[in-house]
């Protein structure tokens, strides 16, 4: 590992100064997506501010119904708390689909948005790859693609965001609560990833020194919910495709559906217009299905990772059908 500078900071001020005047400086939470890559030597940060000591790791519900979760809570006490599991089961369902305990013992809810792809190339130094080095070119466009995106890719990146997490943050219109050295300000999680385009080493919308605070979630208690992970091995691996649902009916029709799609884009993918237009329709396979093909249209197979197209049309009508029959 390459040599860097430490300091822990017990304030948010502290932090943001340290890290927000100095380019190459990095805040650590957990460590365990940052560590590793300093390791391979993609990450290379001259400073390292511990962001631990921050008084950010309540999860604190509110009147209104909202929850808060801190930046600094881990992934298992958050996956745990009692407000999480009542009232927002599929955020629960979705971080205990990830990882492991130890590592969902470490990871952060501030850390977990901001891990980086697992694409093969983006940790293969000896590769091309423009998320890692920009303008070298994408090795996985030709290359072995089969963990890789079919939607919102561009010929610069067809890389995936690999989080679970971040899938039912984007299907219950989670906010991200940022402190920056200009102020604060809110983020919309369907805009906080942001898709390859022609600059692929962005994965995101925060600026150099941007301190996530914590995750909102406005309120809402919906029971009819799933988060399907589909995957090579049963467990310890990332999604090939995930799907977070919600749905509620009115008699047998739809009232509400939401839906965003994991491993298969840069960001986790959600269609709202799709969702609007199944509104007053029976709950059924076909509609499902008819769904599924709405979302996919646009879909782009690379060779390897074609079989995904299918794989998610079917896990979008599974993923449904299992909300409709989850205990309520
Ligand atoms: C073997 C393994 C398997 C895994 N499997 C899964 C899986 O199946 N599903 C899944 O979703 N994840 C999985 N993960 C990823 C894991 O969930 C992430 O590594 C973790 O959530 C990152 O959180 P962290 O607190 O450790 O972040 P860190 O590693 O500390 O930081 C990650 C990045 O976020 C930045 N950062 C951290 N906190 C803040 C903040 N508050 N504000 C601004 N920037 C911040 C850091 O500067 C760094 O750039 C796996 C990881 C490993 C190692
Ligand atoms: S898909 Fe993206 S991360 Fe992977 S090699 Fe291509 S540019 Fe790099």
């Amino acid at each position: 590992m390459h040599k860097f500078s430490y300091s822990r900071a017990s304030v948010p001020q502290e932090a943001l100064a340290s890290v927000g005047q100095e380019p190459k400086a990095k805040f650590v939470a957990g460590g365990t997506n940052l560590f590793d890559l300093m390791k391979e030597h993609i990450e290379c940060p001259e400073h390292l501010t511990d962001i631990n000591r921050l008084d950010l790791a309540k999860i604190e519900g509110f009147p209104d119904g909202s929850l808060r979760l801190g930046a600094l809570a881990s992934n298992a006490a958050t996956a745990w708390h009692p407000l999480v599991e009542k009232n927002y089961p599929l955020l629960s369902q979705a971080i205990l689909a990830g990882a492991s305990p130890q590592l969902r013992n470490m990871a952060t809810n501030g850390g977990n948005p901001l891990q980086r792809t697992r694409c093969y190339y983006f940790y293969d130094l000896s590769t091309p790859c423009n998320k890692r080095t920009p303008g070298t070119g994408c090795s996985a466009l030709k290359g072995f693609n089969r963990i890789h995106a079919i939607l919102g890719t561009s010929e610069h990146c067809i890389a995936t965001h690999p989080s679970d997490m971040c899938v039912a943050l984007m299907a219950l219109d989670a906010r991200v609560e940022v402190l920056g050295l200009k102020g604060s300000r809110t983020i919309d999680f369907a805009d906080f990833h942001r898709l390859p385009g022609d600059t692929p080493h962005l994965d995101h919308n925060l600026e150099h020194g941007d301190l996530i605070t914590s995750i909102d979630l406005p309120a809402q208690h919906f029971k009819n919910v799933a988060y399907l992970k589909l995957r090579d091995r049963q467990s310890y691996a990332f999604a090939l495709v995930s799907v977070a649902a919600i749905i509620e009916l009115e008699g047998a029709s739809i009232k509400t559906l939401r839906l965003a799609l994991g491993g298969v884009a840069h960001k986790p993918w959600r269609n709202k217009a799709a969702e609007a237009a199944l509104v007053g329709k029976p709950a059924n396979a076909a509609e499902f299905r008819l769904f599924a093909e709405h979302i996919l249209a646009d879909a782009i197979g690379y060779g390897h990772n074609t079989f995904k197209i299918e794989l998610a049309k079917r896990a979008i009508v599974r993923a449904l059908e299992m909300a409709l029959n989850a205990k309520s």
